[in-house]
């Protein structure tokens, strides 16, 4: 067991949150500062995890547990990069540990992604989960016909909060600037186009089921397209991909959408082409086959007219200055880049997996650190006492964990009936609450 190193894990999300929780119970001795660009913690399950999805938000009772042992400290609201390089981290504590996640949507790399209405995952789903930098990316939903690309949980996401209705969200945590366009959209039809076969989508079944219970939109999809059966030597994949099928296949059986509304879920096509003069028009797709398990282009094409894209095809690291980064992730050996520098979470292994898979890949981490410094730390590094003395030499303004419940508080105190909260989406609202005065620059996409 390795005694009193000075950690300090970048990223409050939930693969800094297991890692911190793995090292409390291993090496209790041990100092951690999770910082985070947020004056929030617990990265996409507050601003990535549907709104209408509450009970999966419950993981963060475990993740209060360890911000609430006495050698973890939360320290929002500083950026690493714009506020405090990654030398000067790497100065103060024996061991860095990276859980920024995956900050930057993936590019669909084709003509006409420049367009106004063209949207990446990132910026749509933090716009309407109140994400402070993303508050001002708001969306013309003044249209009848959007295009959602990708055949995972987050298209599904995307595809379902465009169609529910005000009273299907009460129960939510919708921003209230995303509420009023939402609800306000004479939106009639979204289309969710993925690449590959049915049989090859990432949703889960759970996530598709609830598009059978909308109320006012009805889900399609070409039922000549879909296997009598699927059949696998992976027994799991081959009873969620058996139970997706018969759902797709129950889908015509729905009643009509009360006013008409629809969610077409179509597969083997692969955009080519966003079409308009400036704003987006509509979309070219190319039909795929399958060949090998891989989807190849047939040469036919043909177009949707839509006013909106989302492309959901999943995330990558952007570049953060002394952080090698190779095909999305930052260059690691399972989970160490360089000496006292490690990676947990997204950030480490790309954008996979559910809030779950994070923990055993963090506590894996954990183990390779603590092994790598089982003889202890240096004691010359300042540790916490050398980042409160930066962030009071630089004017930065952090949150603590006693902030955050402040915050946090309030925003159930405002809440309608129903609702377990009304965000703040402003960082200057929120340490108006907690603080005196209200130094730092608000931040923008
Ligand atoms: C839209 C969406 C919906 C999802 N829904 C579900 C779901 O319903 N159920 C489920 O199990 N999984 C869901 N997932 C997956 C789950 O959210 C991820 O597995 C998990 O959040 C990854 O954890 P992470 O800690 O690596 O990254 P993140 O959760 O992204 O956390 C990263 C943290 O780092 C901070 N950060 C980033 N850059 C910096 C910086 N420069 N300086 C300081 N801090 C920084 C961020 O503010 C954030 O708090 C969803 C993912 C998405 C994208």
């Amino acid at each position: 067991m390795s005694a009193g190193l000075k950690i300090c894990i970048v990223g409050s999300g939930p693969a800094g949150m297991y890692a911190a929780g793995d090292i409390v119970k291993k090496s209790p001795d041990s100092r951690i500062d999770i910082i985070d660009k947020l004056a929030t913690p617990y990265g996409l399950v507050r601003a990535g995890v549907a709104p209408d999805h509450q009970t999966t938000k419950n993981v963060t009772r475990a993740y209060d547990k360890v911000m609430e042992n006495a050698n973890v400290r939360f320290v929002g609201n500083i950026s690493l990069g714009s506020d405090i390089p990654l030398t000067e981290l790497r100065r103060l504590y024996d061991v860095v540990i990276i859980a920024t996640g995956t900050p930057k949507d993936r590019s669909l790399n084709i003509p006409g992604e420049d367009k106004s209405g063209v949207f990446g995952a990132q910026t749509f789903v933090y716009w309407y989960n109140g994400h402070p930098e993303f508050r001002d990316a708001v969306p013309d939903l003044d249209i009848d016909t959007a295009v959602v690309i990708g055949n995972g949980n987050v298209a599904l996401d995307v595809a379902r909060i465009l169609m529910r209705t005000e009273g299907e969200m009460l129960t939510s945590d919708l921003a209230d600037h995303a509420a009023q366009e939402i609800f306000k959209s004479p939106l009639k039809c979204v289309h969710v186009v993925g690449r590959r076969a049915p049989e090859n989508a990432q949703f889960s079944s759970k996530e598709l089921s609830e598009f059978a219970e909308l109320v006012t939109a009805t889900p399609y999809t070409d039922k000549s397209i879909l296997p009598d059966e699927y059949v696998s030597e992976d027994k799991k994949q081959e009873r969620v991909v058996n139970t997706n099928l018969d759902l797709l296949r129950s889908f015509e059986h729905i009643r009509p959408g009360i006013d008409g509304r629809s969610i077409h879920l179509d597969f083997l096509a692969s955009p080519v082409e966003i079409l308009g003069d400036g704003h987006i028009s509509g979309v070219r797709f190319e039909r795929n086959r399958m060949e090998g398990g891989k989807a190849v282009g047939t040469g036919e094409t043909y177009e949707i007219p839509c006013q909106l894209l989302v492309s959901c095809i999943g995330y990558e690291m952007g570049i953060l200055e002394g952080l090698p980064v190779e095909k999305g992730i930052v260059k690691n050996d399972e989970g160490r880049v360089a000496e006292g520098l490690y990676v947990v979470g997204w950030a480490k292994r790309g954008p996979s997996g559910t809030i779950g898979t994070n923990r055993l890949d963090s506590q894996e981490v954990v183990d390779r650190l603590l092994s790598d410094f089982a003889t202890g730390g240096d004691a010359a590094k300042p540790g916490p006492e050398g980042l409160d003395s930066w962030c009071r030499a630089h004017g930065i303004d952090v949150v603590s964990f006693d902030d955050w419940k402040k915050i946090d508080a309030a925003e159930v105190a405002r809440a309608g009936e129903k609702s377990p909260r009304r965000k703040f989406v402003r960082t200057r609202d929120m340490l108006s609450l907690v603080k005196d005065k209200v130094q730092k620059q608000e931040k923008t996409c």
